[in-house]
């Protein structure tokens, strides 16, 4: 599981329109998007969030 913390690096990651959590990048989920929802209770995990 990566834990990115967009309070720590000052590169804030967008929050998931569905859910409110914060996405995570594409690269880290295996996904060819720029960043997607990693929360599994979301309607939306896994879709692109930007
Ligand atoms: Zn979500």
């Amino acid at each position: 599981m990566v834990d990115l913390d967009p309070g720590t690096d000052g590169n804030a990651a967008p929050l998931c329109p569905s859910c409110g959590v914060t996405a995570l990048p594409g690269s880290a989920l295996g996904l060819p998007v720029d960043f997607a929802c990693d929360n599994a209770g979301c309607p939306a995990v896994g879709e692109r969030v930007r």
